[in-house]
């Protein structure tokens, strides 16, 4: 092994490392870069009770990393013993960690730190008169003076790793050991909106926080109008924990998990199982690999939850991770529910639907709503379809009643999109998108329900898959079966399908079949709910397409079951299905008002 120096078993004498070299390699744990000693520093200013937290850096924190607080500061004793190893005021026997509530604890940030640099410390704690300067150098104290200071601490970083130059020079170029700074900062921000803080590079202000700044703003300040927009409240408890917060409606989505934070007991962690329950509560209204924003807080009673398995103490272990999850996932979905009753794109149309009706019975339109009703290509939800009706009873009467109030508020634009006006707003309803939402809630409602209503097919139709289909064939027929496709197996990768979900009895099925095969061969197996995929795809193949035009009546229809969904205004992979445009907005934008 060229360049590996052989450990020679021969003169091998175990030795006890000298208590710099122990410091250093200990160091390594806890202060990787710049971003670690902005983490260290800042969290013991929050445990010192600060309200105002000020951070200077420059070069990207490997010149100089200075943090200055208005906390209880330090005596002129505690100032020396602070960094010293394993020197922490927090707490004093292992119980301890069961009700803590102070972000360190174990008394090795100071001392790991200030063993890798240049470090000066200015301090006052209340009683004294006057206050403590002290200059460390790899690790050992140098001077100590008074020195006059608001009660506060303020700890100076300079030349962070010029004695150990392996790591600084693995530190990443400046912008990237400055995004970092930036980000631990903006989690400090939007975990206590009680502090004020600030940070600085070479003088100039990267972000600030004021005091009155409430957590929507600080959310806006660090993670951007996006998100701050298009969030909704949530908040929940159970079994003593309590979560809160702030999601994104599915409407904004990213492709990364970056516009998600959480924190338990105003600690930022990472969780896997939180991320994902955040996804399962939106379950179809996102596409795969698309993931939603948001700013969780958990509070649990500290010996329900390990903060201790990681050195930079960013993971969290949940004595209890299932419940962890069930919660999550239930206040979203609370929350979420609740915005989309009070939001007035979604309760417009309810109401709109609701007084037709009323109005209708009072005064039903007789013979001419009879000949409306005809049968519609895309009328799939009617009566007499097993597992699901329309909320509302039959939907002639509205056709006629919309007819004779208005008859030109409906127009299909470019065969792909439904305009529709109302006194106060037009709407744009992307066809494709609205039917494949009313197809797919349709089949999963009868899907949950068991009662898929079979057709059997008059004509059986046949179709002849390659190998790589057949294999994926084979997994997927009984869940195909579940679904109302009876498929047999006809040998050389043949088969025949005798029945279909009835909703889908006029598509082309061996197109509808083959569609639902090919998507799925682009998705890992593995990672997916196979009836899900099925329902999903399905609505998809078997709604109506951009580009095909449709009768007014169709248009009706297909509104009217739009209208009656849970979630009509995004589609099953996440697309918006309605654009809203309000009077006031148009206003707006023409300078009106
Ligand atoms: P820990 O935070 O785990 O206790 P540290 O090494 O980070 O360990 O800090 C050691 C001790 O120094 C703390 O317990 C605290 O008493 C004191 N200390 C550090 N920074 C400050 C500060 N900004 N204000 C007041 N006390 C501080
Ligand atoms: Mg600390």
């Amino acid at each position: 092994m060229k360049g590996v120096k052989k450990w020679d078993t021969m003169n091998n004498k175990i030795k006890v490392l000298p208590s710099d070299v122990v410091g250093k390699i200990a160091a390594g744990e806890v202060v990787e870069r710049p971003a670690s000693v902005v983490k260290e520093l800042v969290e013991n200013s929050i445990d010192a009770g600060s309200g105002s937290i000020t951070i200077d850096i420059e070069n990207a924190g490997t010149g100089l990393i200075r943090v200055s607080d208005n906390g209880t500061g330090m005596s002129s004793e505690d100032v020396k013993v602070s960094c010293m190893p394993h020197s922490t005021s927090k707490i004093e026997k292992i119980s301890d960690l069961e009700h803590l509530f102070t972000l360190g604890f174990r008394g090795e940030a100071l001392s790991s730190i200030t063993s890798v640099s240049q470090t000066d410390i200015i301090t006052r704690a209340r009683e004294e008169d006057v206050g403590t300067y002290v200059y460390i150098e790899s690790g050992e104290v140098l001077k100590v003076r008074p020195k006059a200071r608001p009660v506060g601490t303020t700890v100076e970083i300079r030349n962070l790793f010029y004695n150990v130059p392996a790591r600084r020079k693995f530190l990443k170029k400046a912008p990237t050991e400055l995004a970092q700074i930036v980000n631990i900062t903006g989690r400090f921000i939007i975990s206590r909106p009680d502090i004020e803080f600030k940070l600085l590079n070479s003088g100039r202000t990267l972000l600030h926080a004021g005091k009155g700044t409430g957590l929507v703003e600080r959310i806006r300040l660090v993670m951007g109008k996006d998100i701050a927009d298009n969030m909704f409240p949530v908040s929940g408890s159970g079994a003593g924990v309590s979560v809160e917060g702030y999601v994104t409606r599915p409407a904004y989505t990213r492709k990364d998990r970056k516009a998600q934070m959480f924190f338990v007991n105003r600690r930022f962690i990472h969780s896997r199982a939180v991320s994902d329950s955040m996804n399962s509560a939106f379950h179809s209204m996102l596409e795969r690999g698309r993931f939603p924003g948001g700013v969780l807080f958990f509070e649990i009673s500290p010996e329900k939850v390990d903060i201790n398995i990681h050195p930079a103490k960013l993971l969290a272990k949940f004595e209890d991770e299932k419940f962890i999850r069930e919660l999550t996932e239930r206040t979203i979905k609370q929350g979420f529910e609740r915005i989309k009753r009070s939001d007035n794109t979604i309760t417009g149309d309810k109401a709109l639907a609701k007084t037709e009706d009323r109005s209708l019975q009072k005064d039903p339109l007789g013979s001419e709503a009879e000949e409306s009703q005809e049968e519609f290509k895309y009328d799939y939800v009617k009566k007499g379809t097993a597992g699901y009706m329309p909320r509302t009873g039959s939907m002639a009467p509205v056709f006629s009643e919309v007819k004779a109030r208005k008859e030109e508020n409906l127009f299909q634009f470019n065969d792909s999109y439904i305009v529709q006006m109302s006194e106060d707003a037009v709407r744009i309803i992307d066809q494709h998108a609205a039917h494949e939402r009313v197809l797919y809630e349709f089949f999963s409602n009868a899907s949950q329900n068991g009662r898929v209503e079979r057709q059997n097919l008059l004509f059986p139709v046949r179709f002849d898959l390659s190998p790589s289909e057949q294999m994926l064939m084979e997994r997927m027929l009984p869940h195909f079966g579940s679904m109302g496709f009876n498929i047999e197996d006809f040998g050389n990768r043949s088969y025949v399908v005798q029945s279909v979900p009835a909703f889908i009895k006029d598509s082309d099925i061996r197109q509808v079949i083959l569609d639902v095969l090919h998507d799925m061969k682009k998705v890992n197996y593995r990672n997916i709910e196979p009836v899900e995929e099925i329902v999903k795809r399905t609505a998809c193949r078997a709604a109506i397409k951009a580009g095909d035009p449709m009768t007014r009546q169709e248009m009706l229809s297909l509104l009217r079951q739009l209208y009656d969904c849970e979630l009509p205004f995004t589609c099953p992979h996440g697309r918006p299905v309605v654009i809203n445009i309000t009077l006031a907005e148009l206003e707006k934008r023409f300078h009106r008002k």
